[in-house]
């Protein structure tokens, strides 16, 4: 996961954009007089993330006395996210935020698509909330689907409040096999508090982090085994130290905290790979 800055708050702009070409009369009544719900609702929305409580706030279909889950839910479809339609420019310029259009959920993949970090099925009043909305990779959003947190502990990261890219967390080890593989996991920085590891841990999980850092990881390996072999049969071990020493200077100064960056560390850690990270 990586941080990622806010986009500015739009929700007043982007709702009447939405409302600008409905046609159902009863929808845009109802939703005109909610709007002042929809949008305090954001207000407490921050409140709350920056608090830690986020998830005090229950799932509902009911907006201002009124069920608009199906009302919302059409907002964001046909109006936010649909080519053509109003509020397409704010999807565009929300979806376009992460750097190098990268999935600031993974690290890995191409953003795809807005995902809700609160669902937009159980969290209607959150459907078009631009701090709701996170440019994601299409795996991210299809893998969270589910995912509601019930405390603190559980809540997956949020790209724009949380940020711990500065805190080394993501390690791999290497499984002395041949060819070698790749486990990861996560350790806590000292400066976390203990529910933080939590956090981490359930980001990980929710988004199925280790099988795809896994996949890429043996990937990686099998592109640089033969540069391996090669250092390895003209300077042994510790001309295979030296490398995966310099590429994991390059890896941690673009992200301490990618698959990449935890991969080399853990190879250019362990004696036994200088050795036989080479063999297939
Ligand atoms: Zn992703």
């Amino acid at each position: 996961m990586r941080h990622i800055p806010l986009p500015k708050d739009e929700h007043s702009e982007a709702f009447d954009a939405c409302l600008s070409n409905m046609t159902d009369q009863n929808s845009i009544k109802n939703l005109k007089n909610s709007k002042k719900y929809i949008l305090e609702a954001g207000d407490i929305f921050i409140e709350k993330i920056n608090a830690g409580t986020l998830s005090t706030i229950l799932p509902s279909p009911i907006i201002n006395g009124i069920r608009l889950k199906e009302s919302m839910v059409k907002l964001y479809k046909d109006k936010l996210s649909k080519k053509g339609q109003p509020g397409r420019e704010f999807y565009d310029k929300w979806r376009s935020i992460s750097p190098n259009n990268r999935c600031p959920l993974c690290s890995v993949q191409r953003v795809y698509t807005l995902d809700h970090y609160l669902s937009k099925a159980d969290f209607p009043i959150y459907s078009i909330f631009p701090l709701n909305l996170i440019p994601a990779c299409r795996d991210c959003n299809t893998e969270k689907l589910s995912h509601i947190a019930t405390k603190y502990a559980e809540e997956t990261l949020h790209p724009y409040f949380d940020n711990i890219d500065n805190d080394r967390w993501l390690y791999s080890k290497v499984n002395e096999t041949i060819p070698a593989t790749f486990s990861f996991y996560v350790s806590a920085s000292p400066d976390w508090n203990s529910e933080m590891i939590h956090r981490v841990n359930k980001h990980m999980e929710v988004f199925n982090l280790h099988e795809l850092f896994t996949d890429h990881a043996a990937e990686e390996l099998s592109n640089i085994i033969l540069r391996l072999n090669n250092l390895f049969c003209i300077g042994g071990a510790e001309a295979v130290r030296i490398h995966l020493g310099e590429c994991l200077a390059g890896c941690e100064n673009a992200n301490l905290n990618s698959w990449r960056s935890a991969t080399y560390r853990a190879m250019y850690q362990s004696t036994w790979f200088h050795s036989n990270g080479h063999q297939v």
